[in-house]
């Protein structure tokens, strides 16, 4: 990064000598660069979320208006415009959910409560949750072997999230008839679990993978599959990453499927103890 210009905060003062002489100038610099560059980017997250913001209360507002002038005469109209309006709502709640955890996060704001818990059961119930999402689309899901010892020191609430977010993705992004893995490796020797959700569908592009991480980034050629804000990924990251010290892994090849994973570190066996 040499070559990546920097910003200076520069203060420039007169030293005076003898009398009113000028003897020399001292000039201050501070690298105000980093400042600047967060700066930037929260205008630009302000400003990509009231983008992402306007599109469904633009569409609730006018369904609503319709609805009022009673530009919906049967009761089968009616509905359809009730039911545009709910979906709506509820892409503008995932959003702001989605945008509070992840600054609640940055900033540092989020209380973490961390406790020893099995990787397993944690994955096992949300599983059970997704079940009937898979089903409707006739996605097989391949569940994972029990194993021996997969604690990990973790917030529940945040892991689940993760999971949660990796189940919906492999399942919105796999076409009806494909299936999903979820397998769980401890590796005892390096300290971590690594859980691995695989699933046959759409892929990823190679030279997009890097970003799908990044806020808001959705892959072009995946947005006709399903709605989604393009966060869900970030705040896996963000929790495994920054809350759990732990990391985050994609593999993809596009028409065949990908594989996200996860590792955490295990819990030693005193702190499970302890509990
Ligand atoms: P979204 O809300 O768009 O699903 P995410 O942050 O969860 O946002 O994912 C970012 C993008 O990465 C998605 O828009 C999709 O294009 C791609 N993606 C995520 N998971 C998968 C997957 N299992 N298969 C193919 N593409 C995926």
């Amino acid at each position: 990064n040499e070559d990546r210009s920097k910003t200076f905060d520069c203060i420039v003062s007169c030293v005076y000598g003898e009398g009113e002489r000028v003897f020399g100038v001292v000039a201050v610099l501070h690298d105000i660069t980093r400042e600047k560059e967060i700066s930037q980017m929260k205008n630009d997250f302000v400003g990509h979320v009231s983008h992402e913001l306007k599109t469904p209360l633009a569409t609730i507002t006018a369904y609503s208006e319709m609805l009022c002038d009673s530009e919906a005469q049967d009761v089968q109209t009616r509905k359809e415009f009730c039911s545009v309006i709910r979906e709506q709502a509820k892409r503008l709640s995932r959003l702001i959910e989605d945008v509070l955890n992840i600054s609640r996060i940055e900033s540092g704001l989020i209380k973490v409560s961390k406790e020893p818990a099995s990787l397993t059961m944690l994955i096992e119930e949300q599983m059970q949750m997704m079940k009937s999402y898979a089903e409707e689309k006739n996605i097989k899901v391949i569940g994972q072997k029990p194993i021996v010892f997969d604690q990990v020191y973790v917030d529940k609430d945040m892991i689940r999230q993760v999971i949660v977010n990796l189940l919906s993705n492999a399942i919105k992004y796999t076409p009806c008839g494909g299936s999903m893995k979820i397998e769980t490796e401890v590796d005892e020797i390096a300290g971590v679990a690594r859980v691995s959700v695989t699933d046959t569908g759409v892929g990823i592009p190679e030279n997009e993978i890097e970003r799908v991480f990044d806020k808001f980034y959705r892959v072009d050629a995946n947005k006709n599959q399903a709605e989604g804000t393009g966060l869900g990924l970030n705040l896996v990251k963000q929790i495994v990453e920054k809350v759990h010290n732990g990391r985050v892994f994609v593999t993809s090849r596009v028409g065949a499927g990908s594989t996200f994973s996860f590792e955490l570190p295990l819990a030693t066996k005193e702190a499970v103890e302890a509990v």
